[in-house]
Order: C-alpha cells, then sequence, then structure tokens
C-alpha cells in the first residue's frame, strides 16, 4: 500500500484503530493480581474474533523464529516489547506493556500501553509520565512539512532530559494493508532531517523507554526484548494520520482511561 493513504483507507484504518483501542480497554479491565497473562490474551482475542477482526500479532514471522504464538504481546517490568503471554502471574507492582494489533477489513490496527498492577514506585510512575508525555510530543511533530527527524528528535530530548534510556533497536512504522509499512519512525533523530512527513501518511508512533540503559537483549525464548540492566521499561502506541491541519490520532486511550486513574495507575480492581 502506498506511504500515502487515500480518505477511503484512512477511515478504513480509522475503524481498526478504534477497534484495538477497545481492546486495550478490555484487557484492561482484567488486570489486576493473580491474573495470569495467558488470560488477558484469550479476553483479547476473544473480543477481537467477536468484532469479524483477526489478531495480527498471531502467527506473525519473523527472521527464523517460530510464528509468534499469540494475539497480544505483554511484557512485563524490564521487558521492553514483544513478551509472550504464558503463565506468569501479575503482582503488585508490575508494570505491564500491553502491544495488540488487528486486521479488520484487510487493514491493521496498532497501539500499545503500559499499565500498573495497584501501586507502582515513583520511579515507575515517572517512567510512563514521561514515556507517554514523549509520545505525546511525537505526535505533536507529525505535521506535514516536518520530517520523520522532527518525531524521533521530540521525543529524544524529553527522555534524555529525563534521563531515561531511549531504545534505539526498536522503531515505529507505517501502517496500512500491512502491519508494518515504511518509513521507519525511530525514537531518536535530528529536526528537519530524514523523510518528508505529507498528508495522508499513517504513521505508528511509539517511544519504547527503559529507567536505566536505552541497551537491550532478547530474551531465549527468542521473542521478548528486555533491558539489558534490568530496569523498568515503558511502551505508549498510537496510529497518526498526518493531515494539512496537523496530526489526527485515529486510536484513543479514552477507553482506557474511563477506567484508570492517571499518572497510569491501573488500581487492582475487582471484576465479578
Ligand atoms: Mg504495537
Ligand atoms: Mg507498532
Amino acid at each position: 500500500m502506498s506511504v500515502i493513504k487515500t480518505p477511503h483507507e484512512i477511515a478504513q484504518l480509522r475503524e481498526s484503530a478504534d477497534l484495538v483501542a477497545r481492546t486495550l480497554a478490555e484487557v484492561a479491565k482484567h488486570i489486576a493480581p493473580g491474573v495470569r497473562t495467558s488470560v488477558l490474551d484469550r479476553v483479547a482475542e476473544d473480543f477481537i474474533y467477536s468484532h469479524g477482526a483477526e489478531p495480527a500479532f498471531k502467527g506473525y514471522r519473523m527472521a527464523s523464529l517460530p510464528p509468534f504464538p499469540s494475539s497480544l504481546c505483554i511484557s512485563i517490568n524490564d521487558a521492553v516489547v514483544h513478551g509472550i503471554p504464558g503463565d506468569y502471574m501479575l503482582r503488585e507492582g508490575d508494570l505491564v506493556s500491553v502491544d495488540c494489533g488487528v486486521e479488520l477489513n484487510g487493514l491493521f490496527g496498532d497501539s500499545a500501553y503500559t499499565f500498573g498492577v495497584g501501586d507502582l514506585s515513583p520511579e515507575d510512575i515517572q517512567l510512563c509520565t514521561v514515556t507517554y508525555e514523549a509520545m505525546e510530543l511525537g505526535i505533536a511533530s507529525a505535521t506535514p512539512h516536518g520530517t520523520i527527524g522532527d518525531i524521533g528528535a521530540a521525543i529524544y530530548r524529553h527522555c534524555s532530559n529525563h534521563g531515561l534510556g531511549v531504545v534505539r533497536e526498536l522503531v515505529g512504522h507505517g501502517i496500512g494493508s500491512k502491519l508494518h509499512e515504511p518509513p521507519h519512525v525511530p525514537n531518536i533523530g535530528s529536526r528537519r532531517r530524514g523523510r518528508r512527513l505529507r498528508t495522508g501518511m499513517v504513521l505508528c508512533i511509539e517511544p519504547m523507554i527503559n529507567l536505566g540503559t536505552s541497551e537491550v537483549f532478547t530474551d531465549s525464548d527468542g521473542w521478548t526484548i528486555c533491558s539489558a540492566d534490568g530496569s523498568s521499561s515503558a511502551h505508549y502506541e498510537h496510529m497518526v494520520c498526518i493531515t494539512p491541519s496537523g496530526p489526527d490520532v485515529l486510536t484513543t486511550f479514552e477507553y482506557i482511561e474511563e477506567i484508570t486513574t492517571p499518572p497510569y495507575r491501573m488500581k487492582a480492581l475487582s471484576y465479578g
């Protein structure tokens, strides 16, 4: 699909984006101490299928790895992204990064949110807050006549000002009839450098930020990316369409934030 989307394609991407946003909120309802991450995955998968869509991550292929086995990526504490849901039981104080992708009518949606289980440490709250703000600053830079470098520069400056580690190996991306399309959207860059942004581009802007070092390694499961020093990591992701009047965020955290309390603390909710 062209990097520049048609109005019809953007309308369809908005529907995929809305479904992924509502799926994340459905998952959020179930985040509590004692819940296994495989349960969250099942909640998302059922929700996606029941809305006539397919989970985009399930079966996703990367290099020579076996296909990704789950509908969500759930990355706990020092895991940055691509964590595989399983038997792990959530605990009070955990940071839970949930990344979700859907395919609806051939168009993809992709969004991520980092939750806390109960009360987080002040450092982890700060990490989430700054990462979230960095995403918003990156989005604010996504204007026609701007560049890809403007986005990365805004994200990097904010995070490094707060002493956080910006992961360089992982980047945002275009999205459309494929989950990952050109261009790459790095979380580091120089203003006025890189590809020119154009009206009709749809980009996933997704800072992946560590409390400590920016260095990462891949876990022995082949998928999970972890911070090299074991420090906490956060990840927020929105889908953004470039319009003549500026960035139009296609995904939303409104559904999530109806049931959570800023600053991004997920209280142990008792549901059923
Ligand atoms: Mg994602
Ligand atoms: Mg993405």
